[in-house]
């Protein structure tokens, strides 16, 4: 387990004052022209906050000390005050971020060959019920903001060792992404932002949703990638293992609205299944698979299950597994078996929530840095 590095001066947020980091491109510009800026000075400043990462005002030095001073009075920079590092030993390293109301989120660094992912969480807890999932039984407790999406970049970042770069950012931690459309959407805007923000490719960056059928097209202007949970194969089951979301949408909307999702050329949807020893892995289930996602440009992830303390569920045996992928395979449709990484930590997909982290340091091979 290893710390953040974060500087104890930027904690704590004097009430009073606008925390930079939670304003948008035209807040900011707000800001800016009551302070009686020129309108340049709003890009100035965001390029401090993304691009070169200052932790005080007083770093922000194309700005006259004066300047400075007049904004330090009005705002501040504030992070998150603490986050804990577990790694696991597959070198996957989950990030628990401390948010400032004292609740908890969770990040995901996976290095896998010549990729480096970070998953992302987008609320604290999680609006669905999926009865496979950990998060799902925690309930929501709050919708994360725009800046605690972002601040869970800076913080991998930040852990990032020697050549190491994020190569993808996926939308799969806590949370439904659609459920809290609006904090993604002004996260992705920081995260591909040429002038000012990370300057990302939208191709990088994967939103997974669990089936939010009306809000799925939302995401199409963004330009990111979308994958949908199917998991099940027909309307029982479906309502069966993810009860929330399959009564907002059933199977068959979920499926309309994936072959009118405005896909850009040369890209094409990822369909998540989560195999379930016994419950959705059978022959039928694979065959089936095909007939609904037939017409659509799409690929189909294979997740088996990720085991938690308390959960019914099974993984399936590896025979099964390639059993049920080869059926999907042989019909031509391009699916993989997720690898299942960082499960030592619970960091792998499923298995972030409220397990108290002292039961996850005795799981887990523990590596200090500082
Ligand atoms: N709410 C979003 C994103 C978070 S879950 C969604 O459902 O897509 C990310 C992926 O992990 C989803 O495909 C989900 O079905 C899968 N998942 C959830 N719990 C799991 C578990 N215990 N084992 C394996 N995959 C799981």
């Amino acid at each position: 387990m290893v710390g953040c590095r974060m500087q104890a001066s930027t904690m704590v947020v004097p009430r009073s004052k606008i925390n930079l980091l939670s304003l948008d491109e035209t807040e900011m510009a707000g800001l800016v022209d009551e302070l009686g800026w020129p309108a340049y000075r709003s890009g100035q400043i965001l390029r401090w906050l993304y691009q070169r990462r200052v932790l005080s005002i007083t770093d922000m030095t194309d700005l006259s000390r004066m300047d400075r001073t007049k904004l330090s009075g009005r705002a501040t920079i504030a992070r998150t005050s603490h986050c804990i590092v577990f790694r696991s030993a597959d070198d996957t390293r989950k990030l628990v971020l401390k948010l400032e109301d004292g609740l908890e989120v969770e990040a995901v660094l996976i290095p896998d060959e010549d990729r480096l992912t970070l998953c992302l969480s987008t609320q604290v807890g999680c609006t669905l019920d999926c009865g496979f999932c950990l998060t799902g039984t925690m309930g929501l407790k709050r919708n994360l903001k725009p800046h605690e999406i972002i601040e869970q970049v800076f913080a991998a970042q930040e852990q990032l060792e020697n050549g190491e770069r994020l190569s993808n950012v996926v939308f799969m931690g806590m949370g439904e992404p659609l459920a809290n459309l609006n904090a993604v959407t002004e996260a992705v805007r920081r995260l591909t932002n040429r002038q000012w923000g990370l300057a990302w490719s939208p191709r990088r960056i994967t939103v997974s949703t669990a089936g939010l059928a009306s809000r799925m097209n939302e995401l199409a202007p963004l330009g990111v990638n979308l994958a949908v949970s199917l998991n099940a194969t027909t309307e029982e089951q479906r309502a069966r293992l993810m009860p929330a979301v399959s009564g907002i949408a059933p199977l068959k909307t979920l499926l309309a609205a994936c072959r009118r999702y405005p896909l850009p050329p040369h890209r094409r949807l990822t369909f998540e299944y989560v195999l379930l020893a016994g419950v959705n892995d059978r022959e039928a289930d694979a065959a089936r698979i095909v007939k609904l996602v037939s017409g659509i440009r799409c690929k189909v992830n294979l997740i088996p299950f990720n085991p938690f303390p308390g959960s019914a569920f099974r993984r399936p045996s590896d025979h099964d597994i390639l059993a049920f992928q080869s059926i999907v395979r042989s019909a031509g449709i391009d699916v993989f078996i997720r690898k299942s990484r960082g499960r030592d930590v619970l960091g792998a997909c499923g298995q972030l929530g409220p397990i108290p982290h002292s039961n996850v340091r005795t799981l887990t091979q523990i590596e200090s840095r500082c």
